[in-house]
């Protein structure tokens, strides 16, 4: 049977996923797994979707290996051990910046790999990860397809003005604007509501991907119109260790009254700052909600409050609101933060259903809510696999 793999490289792992093609062209989940701690102590598991473990391994002296090395080990596994017969027609990659150019996914191509290189100063952090994958697998098996799938594009297409900075327009030509990022993460959820409800997927809806990373995006009949990252994933609420928007002057006064230097500003705005900075305790929010601190409730309560002023925001942006969608970690599986941001929500019209909200869903607002609230689980793997299909022998999205 055929299958196609998608994989996520960031900064210190490699997550991946084997989806099944059916006969029916459907995609079903076979295995995945991650290699964590790269750059440390490398270990990598794998398993079944029956939670199976395929493979385990470590690597405790392995700090100097690359993502390279590390792939090369899982490609060399994977020779051995053909997983019961599926032969890996493509392989799609999260690849967090399509820059201006790029609204859909792309097969992987000399071209477009100099074209994604020429991205990374705009988001040095992933950018770099992302194609050192797709440059490895091209190294290990020069054949496969391998298809670049953007978190940017999802937004390509919001309205200029949402795009804009209010700077001189000669940083905007240079590629200084607001990109909008969980692409991925937006389109599947755009997907799965026109299946469970099409008439609110035509409408106007915000959908929260509250995970370690977050941001909200605000989407008319499925596509983007606002969002609340930009220029960086960075930028809009507040993270499990990033700050989210705040005030450039901040950042100023950082450098010039304290005599910090971009590097110890980065490390302070992406991991020190968010639910840890303010909570002095964890970026986890079930640590912190298992905690009786009261600055890990302040953590809590200011999350949910930049959600609810977002929230607002881009409402004004939809000119109303008709629904909102929770998804990722904390929006998935966080009830407690679920009923504190719809109550605070209420003036909006949106009356939770407190029994629905502690249970499976995914409708969590009573039936005469005139907006409505639902939980819907995101799957970035599943998109990515089916933009590769997609590409790869032409079936649509
Ligand atoms: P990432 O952005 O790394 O993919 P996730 O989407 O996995 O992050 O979200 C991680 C966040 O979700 C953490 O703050 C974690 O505490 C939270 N989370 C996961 N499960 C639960 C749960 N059952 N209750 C509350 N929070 C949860």
């Amino acid at each position: 049977m055929k299958a196609v793999v998608s994989i996520n490289s960031g900064s210190s792992s490699i997550k991946f996923s084997l989806f099944a093609i059916l006969e029916c062209g459907n995609l079903q989940l076979a295995a995945g797994g991650k290699i964590e701690k790269i750059g440390i102590a490398p270990a990598l598991t794998a398993r079944s979707v029956d939670g199976e473990t395929l493979l385990e391994r470590e690597w405790p002296g392995g700090a100097s290996l690359s993502h390279a090395d590390l792939l090369a080990d899982l490609f060399a596994w994977g020779a051995e051990h053909p997983l019961e017969g599926r032969e890996v027609i493509a392989i799609g990659h999260r690849v967090v910046h399509g820059g201006t150019e790029f609204a859909a996914p792309r097969l992987v191509d000399p071209e477009l790999m100099d074209k994604l290189e020429a991205l990374c100063p705009l988001a040095p952090l992933h950018q770099p990860h992302n194609l050192a994958a797709i440059r490895a697998i091209a190294r290990l098996q020069p054949g496969l397809p391998q298809v670049a799938c953007f978190d940017t594009a999802f937004h390509h297409d919001k309205p200029a003005l949402a795009s804009r900075f209010a700077l001189p327009r000669a940083l905007h030509d240079q590629g200084i604007r607001r990109y909008g990022f969980h692409g991925l993460s937006y389109e599947y959820i755009a997907l799965r509501l026109a299946e469970i409800d099409p008439v609110l997927a035509s409408g106007r809806v915000i959908a929260a991907h509250l995970g370690n990373g977050a941001s909200l995006c605000a989407m008319e009949n499925g596509q983007s119109v606002d969002t609340t990252m930009g220029f960086t994933a960075l930028d809009g609420l507040m993270m499990g260790t990033r700050s989210g928007s705040l005030d450039p002057g901040v950042v100023l006064h950082l450098q010039t009254q304290m005599g910090m230097d971009p590097a110890e500003i980065e490390e302070l705005l992406y991991r020190k700052s968010g639910l840890l900075g303010v909570s002095g305790l964890s970026s986890d929010m079930r640590t912190l909600a298992a905690s009786a601190s009261v600055q890990a409730e302040e953590a809590m309560a200011l999350f949910a409050w930049r959600v609810c002023r977002e929230i607002g925001a881009l409402t004004s942006s939809l000119a109303g609101l008709d629904g909102i969608v929770f998804t990722a970690g904390i929006g998935e599986n966080d009830a407690a933060m679920r009923s504190r941001i719809c109550l605070r929500l209420a003036w909006l019209g949106l009356e939770i259903d407190e029994l629905a909200n502690a249970g499976d869903g995914p409708l969590i607002s009573m039936p005469d809510s005139r907006v409505k609230a639902y939980v819907i689980p995101t799957d970035e793997e599943r998109m990515i696999a089916l933009h590769t299909l997609n590409i790869v022998e032409g079936n649509s999205v």
